[in-house]
């Protein structure tokens, strides 16, 4: 086991920078997941950690090591991809072994330490057959045990449950998750599904257009996103971004077409700087309810607008309304069935402890 550093490090094909100044650190023992759209550098930066694409700039320590320029075969990292890459003409056993023939391990122990994989894995009754007699599931629980046969330091994964079918997936989701706590390994995920990086890891990182926007805990990451960018690529449905500008008139208050959210006193030293002028304003669709139909849990502070019912998702757990506010639509979610009439009026209570105001040119997070 060992913490990974990333210092810094830079990437560029060509002109074209994959990844920018990008400084990082992942702990000991740590499930570290990097999250971002396609083409983001997720996967550049993840070779990099193994040694299959080097910086251009900056540098990469495994614990006091510096590995930048180390092949892969000396780092002591195992790579598990999207594709599974485990060897057709080789039996189970066989592709669980080879890293250990690779690297001379007596007979008795390559014995010893695949039936090991294999049975955390629980694929045991699988070592005779050939990958062509498996599952895409049980090829990647081969894949995996493979990865983790030879104890490395580093365990990298790059989307590792994308060909499987999303019911797989979820399983999958909690098998990787609960093997990983039980060996401890220093982890790095690559992921574009924000369901993934929210239920398996210990930090999110979030990545786009080759630069790190935000790290931390799940909940951290979901509740107080630091940019626009974040706020959107994390929960679904997506949080409502809404036009206003801040006015101040007696107290501090947002104001956009069709509605106006006052605001508590309190914020009015961290909004100071922005009253008179347009900003963004975020709220996620379960900081929101319908009054009289549904209630929000735990508030303390909260505002009401009004709205049309335009739309409305029933999605058996859930309800989504959408609701029409001026010219914008709004969707808020409401736990359980909630059947509200098309054209019906609500009046919508908005959590004010949840409201998230971006700065309209930067996208930072000014709350
Ligand atoms: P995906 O989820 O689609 O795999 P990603 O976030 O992993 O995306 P990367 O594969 O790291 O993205 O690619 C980042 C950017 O760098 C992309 O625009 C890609 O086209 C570019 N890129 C990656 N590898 C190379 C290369 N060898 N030569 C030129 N450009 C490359």
């Amino acid at each position: 086991m060992v913490e990974v550093k990333l210092d810094r490090i830079t990437k560029r094909f060509g002109n074209f920078e994959a990844v920018k100044e990008l400084t990082l650190s992942i702990r000991d023992g740590e499930f570290l997941v990097l999250l971002g759209p396609s083409g983001c550098g997720k996967t550049t930066t993840l070779r990099m950690i193994s040694g299959l694409e080097t910086p251009t700039e900056g540098r990469i320590y495994f614990g006091d090591r510096d590995v930048t320029y180390l092949p892969p075969k000396d780092r002591n990292i195992s790579m598990v991809f999207q594709s599974y890459a485990v060897w057709p003409h080789m039996k189970v056993f066989d592709n669980i072994a080879f890293p250990l023939k690779v690297k001379k391990y007596p007979e008795d122990e390559i014995r010893q330490r695949v039936k090991w994989a294999a049975e955390l894995l629980q694929i045991e009754a699988l070592l005779d057959r050939y990958p062509a007699q498996l599952s895409g599931g049980q090829r990647q629980r081969v894949a995996v045990a493979r990865a983790i046969v030879v104890e490395p330091d580093v365990l990298l994964m790059d989307e590792p449950l994308s060909n499987l079918d999303a019911k797989l997936r979820v399983t999958m989701r909690a098998e990787i998750k609960k093997l990983q706590t039980k060996l401890g390994v220093t982890t790095i995920y690559v992921t574009h599904d924000q369901v993934e990086a929210m239920t398996m890891g210990d930090r999110i990182a979030v990545m786009n257009q080759g630069r790190l926007l935000q790290v931390g805990p799940p909940t951290e990451v979901y509740l107080k996103p630091n940019s626009l960018f974040v706020a959107t690529f994390i929960g679904a449905p997506e949080m409502n971004i809404l036009d206003a500008s801040l006015v101040e008139n007696g107290g501090i208050a947002l104001e956009g077409d069709g509605f106006r959210i006052p605001l508590p006193g309190d914020l009015r030293e961290v909004l100071g700087d922005y009253i008179g002028k347009e900003v963004l304003v975020g709220i996620r669709p379960e900081h929101m309810t319908v009054k009289g139909v549904s209630r929000l849990e735990h508030v303390t502070r909260s505002a009401e607008i009004e709205g049309v019912v335009d739309f409305i998702e029933a999605l058996g757990t859930d309800t989504i309304v959408h609701a029409k506010v001026g010219g914008n639509i709004i969707k808020i979610k409401l736990p359980g069935h909630i059947p509200i009439p098309l054209g019906e009026k609500i009046k919508i209570e908005v959590d004010l402890d949840n409201l998230h105001v971006f700065d309209r040119s930067t996208e930072k997070a000014i709350i």
